[in-house]
């Protein structure tokens, strides 16, 4: 799965008086300004661009826009596009007991690579240009083959982890290739300590590129592993680790983790409905550490990326403003901006390619349109990103220099196709599911749940409901990529 072959000639898009907010510290935003993007990179920016004559152009009249890059999703499980909107009532308990058992247990691998092709499509309409995808949905190897399809269109155990590695990610580097491949283990706070710290060694063998994992989620870490300290104890932490939620995750934990450069990802909107504890995202930055934001399921809320932003920084405030009356508010609307991009480019180690706009790095920009009764006047370009825009002011999507939403559509996708493909396959999980005993799935966790014990080793004996693999790291151009191609 190489890259595009470069074209012979440059192919240019010269996008023209913008506001541009590159979340870059030095260049900061830059108003009436010029991007010029020369094939997969940034070439340029800056007022009244000249362009090379006798080139492939593009030109992007982009007045009364503002420019961001694409934005970074830090945790995702996109296999639940097909049940959307499912579980807005449900706490983390509800959610193990039916996703976990019920629905993850009727998904063929069909359902998965339409889930997959589907959902990534709704990323690139939101302007999210690189997720970090925790795939639990690897029931078979055709699952997991599926889930790739479906990337590509856009573990399994460890012999089909190997197996994935060497047959689709040859080359695992984020310069060159557009997807590349991590491992999630097997829930740390579901098995002993020692088989974590084995399976992270495992995954490094393997030659993963990022190893992510549930971790500290609130109340819900009942058993109080303190899983990360336990692994810093070990001298085991590193760059290439990534925690989602830990809200609970102690001072300590997250001093290591900032030591360490291991990165820590928040999902508002469900560790806010489920239980999981108040987003740690700003406690982690204020520590120093690596943290970005992630819009975790799609069985859930939708994947409008300002939202998640939006939500992370008000609730922080809130938090911030127990105990006193607050005369000046802390957290500035750039921080969260940069949370939801920058940040998330270091926590998943392609900062150097992605996150900011600036010369050299890859092409991938978000342009909001914002001339509409919405988003009008714009007085504060971060503030109406943050604000005021949803996914309708999203004009145009560019991922690696290539336009894949154009005019507020998305290029190339056959969508009477995949919206018939939705409806049908979804309808025969809803009918599927609808037989299973929920009832006795419950009591199975609730005994689950309440024994520390058992905790420890009810995944080993309870595989049917909890199928916990491989994840992916990919920059989802590829998906519109074989759209084009069908
Ligand atoms: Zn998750």
């Amino acid at each position: 799965m190489a890259s595009e072959p470069r074209p012979l000639s440059p192919t240019y898009i010269h996008i023209k008086n913008a506001s541009v907010i590159t979340v870059d510290a030095t260049a900061g935003v830059l108003s009436n300004c010029d991007v010029l993007l020369e094939n997969d990179a940034i070439r340029a920016t800056g007022p009244n661009l000249d362009v090379p004559s006798d080139v492939s152009l593009t030109v992007i009249d982009a007045t009364n826009c503002i420019v961001v890059p694409g934005f970074v999703n830090g945790h995702h499980h996109l296999w639940q596009h097909l049940i959307r909107g499912v579980s807005t009532d449900w706490s983390l308990f509800d959610y193990l007991v039916s996703i976990r058992s019920l629905y993850g247990s009727v998904y063929t691998a069909d359902d998965v690579e339409l889930a997959y092709y589907a959902g990534a499509l709704d990323l690139l309409n939101n302007g999210v240009t690189c997720i970090l995808e925790h795939s639990h949905i690897i029931n078979s190897p055709e699952h997991a083959d599926a889930a790739i399809r479906g990337l590509k269109k856009l573990a399994q155990r460890v012999r089909d982890a190997r197996r994935v590695r060497e047959v689709h990610f040859t080359n695992n580097n984020p310069a060159e290739e557009l997807l590349t491949f991590g491992i999630a283990p097997t829930e740390p706070e579901s098995q002993p300590l020692d088989e974590t710290v084995r399976q992270i060694l495992l995954s490094r063998d393997l030659g993963a590129r990022i190893t992510t994992m549930h971790v500290a989620m609130g109340p819900y870490d009942t058993a109080h592993q303190e899983v990360v300290q336990h692994l810093a104890n070990e001298h085991i932490l590193g760059p290439d680790l990534v925690f989602s939620h830990g809200a609970s995750l102690t001072d300590s934990e997250l001093d290591s983790i900032r030591s360490t450069g291991a990165g820590v990802v928040s999902t508002p909107d469900t560790e806010l409905q489920m239980g999981m504890g108040f987003p740690v995202a700003f406690r982690a930055t204020d520590k120093g550490c690596n943290a970005c934001l992630g819009l975790d399921i799609t069985s859930n809320q939708g994947n409008d990326f300002m939202t998640q932003m939006r939500l992370a920084l008000q609730v922080q405030r809130a938090v911030d403003n127990q105990g006193g009356l607050p005369l000046a508010i802390r957290r500035k609307t750039a921080e969260v901006l940069r949370m939801g991009t920058l940040g998330g480019a270091e926590v998943l180690r392609v900062d150097h390619l992605v996150g900011s706009i600036a010369v050299g790095k890859k092409a991938d920009l978000v342009i909001f349109r914002c001339d509409d009764i919405s988003t009008l006047p714009v007085h504060d370009p971060t503030a109406t990103v943050i604000f005021h825009t949803s996914s309708a002011n999203i004009d145009t999507v560019i991922v690696n220099g290539r336009i894949v939403k154009k005019d507020g559509r998305l290029v190339g996708a056959d969508w009477p196709s995949v919206r018939s493909a939705v409806l049908s396959q979804s309808e025969r999980i809803k009918a599927q599911a609808a037989k299973v005993d929920l009832g006795a799935a419950r009591a199975k966790w609730l005994e689950v749940f309440f024994s520390a014990t058992v905790m420890l080793t009810a995944t080993r004996s309870s595989v049917d409901f909890c199928v916990y693999r491989l994840d992916l790291h990919m920059k989802i151009v590829l998906i519109l990529r074989v759209v084009v191609r069908k």
